[in-house]
């Protein structure tokens, strides 16, 4: 055999996205369940609202009562109760009588209308009435919103603030979604140390492991950051022992690559279940992916921060929504021109950091961030990068005003 065929970025994200499944679903407290997919439809229990009430502070009346009121025809009423919201109280209203009603309150038998207390002197035995309603006026009615068993949420919807609020009016307390994936990160590399401390000579702060434990929150999963370990193959193959019966993937960086203390691939290529190749990407050519043999996902990223960062975009981020129940989790991709030129590698597909300016209307526009080139190793220049402007394989050259396809970043 050759040198192996490199595997397309189009040709990979299949093979992540047809390797993975919605983790099984599990009934949460909906308090819990915010930025969860749901995983079956949500109908309403109850009518919404669930008894007829008043929309007002006011009065519950009878209307024929007050045919006729206005400033200069005032007419006073006994009231018989009073009713809050929250009562349980259902005092009959006879003619000629009113009760004085909260919002929210029941509708009491009898009363076809509220008068706002603004129309009104606010009495408590007796009232005066300056205004005549309107026919029901100011009743919020039973059923209005929704009936029971109407549709209130879609299996597949991403769960936010004002789904949440649907689901508990329609009665629900807990809900049936796919977990949050539960993804461990370690970074591989001697040369590592925790970032702050002062590094030896030879030695660099790992970034990674900081990088991908906050794309995994953002994400939407649950990081568990192990942080960085030395290129020691039965270390690492005890650890990630230790580590795959917590979590449902795994996300390494460093050493997929062809130097002798590469441990990642050392440790994890002779698996049948885990597939090792070069990509025909720029950066992020090196990549393992597959499963362990309990079955928990790994993602084997290269070392090199920029690589980390763009191999997370478009390969773990996507895994890891199918994973949480996403429909369609690829990367979206915006349109944007070119403000400069850049060089990009023939036959691979490039992934360039970029500042996003999205103008006032018009197109966006996109210039590399780093100020030196597009190195991968270039983690400074990460930072004021707002997307990464993909650069089809057989281009070898951005030029000034081209369109290019732009994957935003999270901001
Ligand atoms: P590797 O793929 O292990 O050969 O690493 C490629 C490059 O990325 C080397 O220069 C490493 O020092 C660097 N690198 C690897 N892991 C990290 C990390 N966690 N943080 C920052 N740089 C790293
Ligand atoms: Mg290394």
């Amino acid at each position: 055999m050759g040198s192996p065929v490199k595997r397309s970025v189009a040709e990979h994200q299949r093979a992540v996205l047809a390797a993975l499944e919605p983790l099984p679903a599990r009934d949460v407290p909906i308090g819990s369940a915010g930025g969860a997919v749901l995983a079956t439809d949500v109908h309403s229990r109850t009518p919404i609202p669930l008894f007829d009430n008043s929309a007002m502070d006011g009065y519950a009346v009878r209307r024929a009562d007050l045919i006729g009121a206005g400033p200069d025809h005032p007419v006073t009423l006994p009231v018989i109760a009073d009713l809050p919201a929250g009562t349980s109280a259902r005092p009959q209203v006879g003619p000629g009588t009113v009760a004085r009603i909260m919002t929210g309150a029941p509708m009491p038998p009898g009363a076809d209308a509220v008068v706002p207390v603004e129309d009104t002197d606010a009495g408590t035995t007796t009232v005066t009435i300056s205004a005549e309603p309107a026919e029901a006026a100011h009743i919020r009615r039973a059923g209005d919103d929704l009936a029971p068993g109407d549709l209130v949420l879609r299996a597949g919807t991403r769960l936010t603030a004002r789904h949440l609020a649907a689901a508990a009016g329609a009665g629900h307390g807990t809900l049936a979604v796919h977990p949050k994936p539960r993804v461990a990160v370690i970074s591989t590399g001697t040369e590592l140390v925790d970032p702050g401390t002062a590094p030896a000579w030879g030695q660099i702060p790992d970034s990674n492991s900081y990088l991908l434990a906050q794309s995994v929150t953002e994400a939407g999963g649950t990081p568990v950051r192990i942080g960085a370990v030395p290129d020691d193959e039965s270390e690492f193959a005890r650890l990630l022992a230790e580590v795959s019966p917590d979590v449902d993937a795994i996300v390494l960086s460093g050493g997929v690559s062809v130097g002798a203390f590469d441990v990642v691939k050392a440790v994890l290529a002779p698996l049948p279940s885990m597939w090792f190749g070069p990509l025909a990407m720029q950066p992020g050519k090196p990549q393992g992916f597959g499963h362990l043999a309990d079955g928990t996902v790994v993602f084997a990223l290269p070392g090199n921060p920029v690589s980390v960062y763009v191999s997370f975009e478009v390969f773990v981020r996507p895994g890891l929504r199918r994973l949480a129940g996403d429909a369609d989790p690829r990367p979206v991709l915006v349109d944007g021109v070119a403000e400069v030129g850049w060089r990009s590698p023939p036959g691979r597909e490039q992934y360039m950091p970029v500042v996003m300016d999205d103008g006032a209307g018009g197109p966006v526009r996109v210039r590399p961030s780093a100020r030196r080139g597009s190195g991968s190793h270039l983690v400074g220049g990460l930072a004021g990068a707002d997307g990464l402007a993909r650069v089809a394989a057989d281009v070898s050259e951005v030029r000034a005003g081209d369109t290019v396809a732009v994957l935003r970043g999270v901001s």
